[in-house]
């Protein structure tokens, strides 16, 4: 069976991130690459969106960028500037085709359904493949959205809807979000954070319905696309072996309290890519520890009192936008992490501490 130096299980969001990054570094000029994906065709599936708080590689898969959003709750609207940290969202079959097509002209790269078909004993293994079937009690933040055109120009698309926690909470954390592309086109969301077991609140395609025309007020309009997924907000098990990096996902890049991944797999890209000469020898990259700790913290707390989140959130981003936006980005000092952990309440969070 034919040997590869590297194999890269899953070519999805991380796996091809690390391909591309890879390629572009010409690290695959004398050494050969095999990518395990069982899709047949590479469609749009999923939005990603984030504050742009580095370079990345995709600018030219970039949707829309806005500088401008909002947070709701009942009777409360925040308005929110972001003109130094843009948030971006990307197309994901933008970012497919353009990687696909690079990493298509270098015969040194391979790709196959299974892993099966090539033999895995002297290569270097980046997997991002994760077994979360076990873990029923842990939190998820779980959505659905739809892309919708209306007729006539109903959004303002210079700023987007970060969250709207003016809709049914059912016990749990429940929020809105709305990505105005154009003036007739958006993405909405009904998003969830809570346990998965619980399958009442899967009446995605209703909700989402209810919102659009009962609290946005729009009756005529056309849905154009539509995503729905769950991420993880625990680390998936999954031991790393000697030649094997977990990445993506699988790799712990997603950070817990928020969701957000994206830029966190482009930053393991290129530490992967900046260390491939001796990988085997590196460290593993993590999410800096100090917000694994207070995630778990923040996670504690939205599990017992989900019905104080809303008015937690919108607390968040009460003062400088920066602050709050490095903070939930992975990018803050030790004098920004201060500055949102006095704006918590304090007894829930200390509470939270000692559980
Ligand atoms: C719908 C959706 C929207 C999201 N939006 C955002 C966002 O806005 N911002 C953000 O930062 N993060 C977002 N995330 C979180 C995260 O960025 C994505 O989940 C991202 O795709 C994770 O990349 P990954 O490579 O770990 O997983 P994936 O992109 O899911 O890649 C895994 C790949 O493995 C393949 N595969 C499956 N089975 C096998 C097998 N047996 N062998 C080999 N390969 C296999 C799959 O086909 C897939 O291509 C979103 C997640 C979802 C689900």
């Amino acid at each position: 069976m034919k040997e590869f130096d590297y194999i890269i299980i899953g070519g999805g969001c991380a796996g091809l991130s690390l391909a591309y990054e890879l390629e572009i570094h010409e690290k695959f000029k004398d050494k050969t690459l095999a990518i395990i994906e069982p899709r047949n065709d590479y469609i749009r599936d999923k939005t990603w969106s984030f504050w742009k708080v580095e370079a990345h590689n995709f600018e030219d898969c970039v949707k829309k960028s806005w500088n401008n959003f909002s947070i709701n709750i009942p009777d409360q609207t925040k308005y929110v500037q972001c003109d130094n940290l843009p948030y971006q969202s990307i197309d994901s079959g933008l970012f497919y085709e353009k990687i696909i097509n690079t990493l298509k002209k270098n015969t040194n790269i391979n790709f196959f359904k299974n892993i099966d078909e090539i033999s895995t004993e002297n290569s270097f293994v980046f997997n991002s493949l994760s077994d979360v079937s076990d873990s029923k009690n842990d939190l998820w933040q779980h959505f659905s959205g739809i892309e919708i055109e209306t007729n006539k120009d109903l959004f303002d698309d210079q700023i987007f809807n970060l969250m709207d926690f003016d809709c049914e909470q059912r016990g749990s954390v429940h929020f809105f979000y709305t990505l105005p592309y154009s003036k007739n086109k958006a993405l909405i969301e009904t998003t969830w954070l809570s346990k998965m077991k619980d399958n009442s609140q899967k009446d995605y395609d209703n909700q989402i319905k209810d919102y659009i025309e009962n609290h946005l007020n729009l009756k005529d309009y056309k849905i154009t696309y539509k995503e729905t997924g769950a991420i993880p907000l625990f680390y998936p098990i999954n031991i790393n072996k000697k030649n094997k990096i977990n990445i993506g996902t699988a790799g712990g890049m997603t950070r817990l309290s928020t969701g957000y991944t994206f830029l966190n797999i482009q930053e393991h890209s290129k530490y992967i890519c900046d260390n491939i000469e001796n990988i085997s020898k590196t460290k593993i990259f993590e999410i800096n520890k100090k917000y694994q700790f207070l995630d778990k913290i923040f996670l504690r707390v939205l599990e017992k009192y989900p019905e104080k989140m809303p008015n937690i959130f919108l607390k968040m981003f009460h003062g400088s936008s920066k602050t709050v936006i490095k903070f939930l980005s992975n990018k803050s000092n030790f004098f920004v992490d201060l500055l949102i952990i006095l704006k918590m309440p304090k007894w829930i969070f200390i509470n939270a501490l000692f559980k």
